[in-house]
């Protein structure tokens, strides 16, 4: 995620150091809140339940002494034409009926609290927004769906580990004049066939259908704060990790922000597209934090109720961008899970990336995935195993890495896998085992075996973890690089400056190959494939498209990388032995070769592990800037990958015994018998 206040990354959570747990906060007369006897309410109608007789809301609000709807003939500029009040209801509810066909108006909240009236609210439910989700809008919401809709599904995957995660932004992939993309930077880039770059390769959507990712993971796309809405010509950026309205559309990837309906269509058509192509939708959420804290939405309706608070009553700040919410709290746990619920069905989300997951509970995500896995078995969710800053929440109860075994269905990024791959992340000039530098071997293996316990993996040498916090690699995410800190091609200029270019590819294939050939589930920084770089920007969470947008002339200058990253994820999805789906098929069917050089790892996969048709895989990874030789079983091997160059369906053959590997590269060797 970005940030306002400091940067966040991994490995930034405190073990050790946790505040006292409570449940409270700093009341009006200075007396803390225990929210814990608050009353709450699991309803799926709050707020809005809109027909054509007429409009039903229902505001949780416990503390209100009074409240109103207001409602408004536009999004923006006009006075309200009506003032409902409402009326108390059960469970902390306020009520109110607005008779007639309402489709078109717009409403506010109004509550009046500790004697005063606060600021106008759309609310914490809003599902349609006008211009910078001021104001909540009534639409008909089936009249916002593309055609086919009604049939339209993600792809069915069995695990997590058959996914091929692709993160992207919006801008990023389509705002380069390159992109040969008409609708830059929207959501319906997406719906676009036939684009081409100005050098004739294909973008957009049929770019990722070339690549072969099976899913696109979304940043933020819901309404955020930080774009102003009235000044898109103006064409600023951000990556969105400052939530406004959680259950609707980000207005400046519409064509319309002032037209509610516009942005949840024009996602829909996103979304379609990408279905109608196979490739699954996984959603970046973010509801760790709020963009604003007193001003929040969740202050205007319920004050107090969904953060947590230092002991003197200030905010409590884990995420640090100012505040942190209470999954903690039943009716904030409530408001997660009803939320994700609500983009699986509504919108048909395939999966959910859970930003800074750590500052939430792990008994919320686990009713997240469960609740999900009820609508739709394929879907999937992993997350950020870390804070960026000390909580309230205990250590034992936060979603963090290292208790991802308490987890059922929610996977974390490996940072261990990431670090020792490329180097530290915020260590520019750092090396890791891909670039050369030595004592990162035995932290690659734990990438190797997800995190998962492995009679030949000493985790004592770890250099992130010190134990196997995985019972499955279905819960760990791998990957080098992602929206935050460099980018692969960035990190590689910044820690091997001497190098050429063409070594620094060669880097950036023997690092993905690690993570493609690994267990878990691999995930890509959008245009790696074409060593797309930031210009050396780490944070780039608001800097212009010249550092963020892809260039797509890269595809035609390095289109051998490009076919290496094709080969690449079609050799993992041909073959389910990268796929195993639990620890003990991993112990049993992962064997380490004993070798002594640093920078060098050799294993097999044997047994025609996960009903592979190969029954054994051989894969040596050559970190080092020398060649090295190696002993391989005699026999007929096809060769996968060898100097720099892969091919699902083979290179060429073998007969093994002694082989040279060349520096900075992965030999792959498979047979059938
Ligand atoms: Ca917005």
């Amino acid at each position: 995620m970005k940030v306002n206040l400091i940067k966040m990354c991994a490995g930034a959570m405190l073990p050790g150091a946790m505040l006292c747990s409570f449940n409270a906060s700093a009341s009006d007369n200075g007396m803390l809140t225990d929210y814990s006897k608050f009353p709450t309410y699991n309803g799926d109608d709050l707020e809005l339940i809109a027909d054509k007789q007429g409009a039903k809301f229902t505001l949780w609000s416990p503390e209100a002494t009074a409240a109103q709807v207001l409602i408004y003939p536009t999004d923006r500029n006009s006075s309200p034409t009506d003032t409902i009040i409402m009326s108390k209801g059960d469970n902390g509810t306020w009520k109110a009926n607005f008779p007639g066909n309402n489709y078109g108006k717009f409403y506010t909240f109004r509550i009046k609290h500790g004697g005063k009236w606060l600021k106008e609210t759309p609310g914490v439910w809003a599902k349609a927004v006008g211009t910078n989700g001021e104001r909540a809008a009534i639409v008909d919401f089936s009249a916002t769906n593309p055609s086919g809709w009604e049939s339209d599904k993600g792809p069915a995957i069995k695990s997590i580990n058959d996914a091929v995660i692709y993160e992207m932004h919006h801008r990023d992939f389509s705002m380069h004049p390159s992109s040969g993309v008409v609708n830059k930077g929207k959501f319906i880039a997406l719906t676009e066939n036939g684009t081409k770059s100005t050098l004739g390769d294909k973008t957009g959507i049929d770019h990722l259908k070339e690549l072969g990712v099976t899913h696109v993971h979304i940043l933020p796309s819901y309404d955020y704060n930080s774009i102003d809405e009235t000044q898109l010509p103006s064409n600023n950026y951000n990556w969105g990790y400052d939530p406004l309205n959680y259950n609707a559309p980000e207005g400046s990837y519409s064509t319309n922000p002032a037209n509610p309906s516009a942005r949840i269509t024009e996602m829909k058509q996103m979304i379609k597209s990408l279905h109608d192509a196979g490739i699954g939708v996984v959603m970046d959420v973010v509801y760790n934090h709020t963009a604003n804290n007193d001003d929040s939405n969740f202050s205007l309706t319920a004050p107090g109720y969904y953060y947590r608070y230092r002991p003197d009553g200030t905010y409590s700040d884990a995420s640090g961008c100012g505040n942190e919410t209470a999954s903690d709290h039943q009716q904030m746990r409530n408001f997660i899970i009803n939320s994700v619920k609500y983009w699986a069905k509504e919108y048909h989300i395939d999966g959910f990336r859970f930003d800074l997951m750590a500052i939430h509970d792990t008994e919320t995500m686990n009713e997240v995935a469960k609740a999900l896995k009820e609508i739709n078995p394929s879907i999937f969710v992993y997350g950020e195993g870390w804070t960026a800053g000390d909580s309230p929440l205990p250590v034992e109860r936060r979603a963090l890495k290292e208790n991802v075994s308490k987890m059922d269905g929610i996977a974390v990024f490996s940072d261990d896998i990431r670090d020792a791959i490329k180097g530290h992340y915020s260590n520019a000039a750092d090396r890791g085992f891909a670039t050369g530098k030595p004592g990162n071997e035995e932290t690659v293996k734990i990438g190797i075996v997800a995190s998962t316990a492995h009679p030949q993996v000493d985790y004592s040498k770890g250099n992130n973890s010190k134990f196997a916090y995985a019972t499955s690699p279905k819960q760990i995410i791998n990957y080098v690089s992602c929206h935050d800190d460099l980018t692969l091609t960035d990190k590689l200029a910044k820690s091997m400056p001497e190098a050429s270019e063409a070594a620094r590819q060669r880097a950036a294939r023997l690092a993905q190959t690690i993570v493609f050939t690994s267990q878990g589930t691999p995930f890509m920084f959008a245009g790696e494939e074409v060593f797309r770089d930031k210009k050396g920007v780490h944070n780039s969470y608001k800097s212009p498209d010249s550092i963020n947008a892809i260039d797509w002339s890269l595809k035609s200058k390095n289109a051998d990388q490009f076919r290496y990253y094709q080969e690449l994820i079609k050799l993992r999805k041909a073959h389910p032995a990268f796929r195993m789906t639990t620890a003990d098929e991993i112990a049993r069917n992962i064997v380490f070769d004993k070798v002594k050089e640093p920078n060098l790892i050799s294993y097999s996969i044997k047994n025609n592990a996960n009903g592979d048709n190969w029954n054994e895989i051989k894969l040596i990874f050559n970190g080092s800037d020398e060649a090295r030789d190696v002993n391989v079983g005699k026999g007929k091997w096809i060769i996968i990958a060898q100097d720099g160059e892969i091919k699902a369906d083979g290179l060429g053959e073998t007969k093994g015994g002694k082989m040279e590997v060349a520096p900075t590269s992965a030999l792959i060797l498979a047979r059938e018998k």
